[in-house]
C-alpha cells in the first residue's frame, strides 16, 4: 500500500483523503473500496485511537482467548467430550482414554493391518486377536480388574461386554460426586491396563490383577488428595474408600 508500517491513520489520511497508492492486486483494491465507506471525521484535530473488536464485540482491550475462541476451527461438541475432558482429569490418564475412545491405540491387530508381520494374539490372556475391546473390556485379565473396580462402586453391576457399555456406565447416576469418581477411576483403570499389556510385551514383566487394581487404587487416591480443594472431589475419598 507504500505506506509505513507503522504509520498513523493521521498519515494514512487527509481532509481530502486517503493517502493510498493506486491498487495493484484485487485485494488492495477491495481495501480500497473498504475504505472509502469509512468517513474521515476530523482528522487533522484527533489523535488515533484504537480498539479490538472480535466479532463485533469491543471491550477495550485485547483479550486471547476471546480471539482465540473466533478463530479457531470449531466444531459440534462431542457426546463423549465430557467423560473425557473434565476439571480436575489427569493428563496422560485422560489422553490415553481419548486415544483408546477412537480406537487409535497401537493394539496387535491394528499393527497387522499396517503391514507388520506380528503375532495378533492378546499378550494378557494369549487366547484371542488383541482388540481395543477384547484387551481393555473382554480379556479374562480385564474382567478381572473391572470386577475389583465393581466390588467398590457398583455392586450390583453384572460387568462390561463392550466400549459403548462402559462409556453408558460412567454416566451412570447423574449426579456429580459420583460420576467424577466413575470418570478418575475408569481412565485409571484404562491406563494402567494398557501399561500392563506393555509391559507384558516389552519388559516381560507380568503382575497379577490384583497389584494392578493396587496400582489404580492408589493412582484414584492420590487424585482425589490433590484435587480435594475442588467441590467436585471433596466427598469422594469416602466413596472410593467404603
Ligand atoms: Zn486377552
Amino acid at each position: 500500500m507504500r505506506i509505513p508500517i507503522n504509520a498513523t491513520v493521521n498519515q494514512a489520511a487527509s481532509t481530502s483523503g486517503w493517502c493510498v497508492g493506486g491498487p495493484r492486486s484485487q485485494h488492495e483494491l477491495d481495501l480500497h473500496i473498504h475504505l472509502t465507506t469509512l468517513p474521515l471525521q476530523g482528522l487533522s484535530v484527533n489523535g488515533d485511537e484504537f480498539t479490538w473488536e472480535a466479532n463485533g464485540i469491543s471491550d477495550g482491550s485485547f483479550s486471547a482467548s476471546h480471539t482465540w475462541e473466533i478463530l479457531r476451527p470449531q466444531s459440534t461438541k462431542k457426546q463423549w467430550a465430557d467423560l473425557i475432558w473434565f476439571k480436575g482429569a489427569v493428563p496422560n490418564h485422560a489422553f490415553n482414554m481419548w486415544i483408546a475412545n477412537a480406537d487409535r491405540l497401537p493394539t496387535r491387530t491394528r499393527l497387522a493391518s499396517w503391514g507388520l508381520n506380528i503375532s495378533t494374539s492378546c499378550p494378557l490372556c494369549s487366547c484371542f486377536q488383541e482388540t481395543r475391546d477384547h484387551l481393555l473390556i473382554n480379556c479374562d485379565y480385564s474382567k478381572a480388574v473391572w470386577q475389583l473396580l465393581f466390588e467398590r462402586l457398583d455392586p450390583a453391576h453384572r460387568g462390561l461386554f463392550s466400549w459403548t457399555e462402559l462409556l453408558s456406565w460412567i454416566r451412570g447416576p447423574q449426579t456429580s460426586p459420583a460420576v467424577t469418581l466413575r470418570r478418575i477411576s475408569v481412565q485409571a483403570i484404562i491406563f494402567h491396563l494398557w501399561k500392563q499389556r506393555n509391559n507384558v510385551i516389552h519388559n516381560q514383566i507380568s503382575l497379577s490383577t490384583a497389584v494392578v487394581f493396587r496400582l489404580v487404587d492408589r493412582d484414584v487416591r492420590t487424585i482425589i488428595t490433590a484435587k480435594r480443594q475442588r467441590k467436585n472431589f471433596a466427598s469422594l475419598m469416602s466413596s472410593w474408600l467404603r
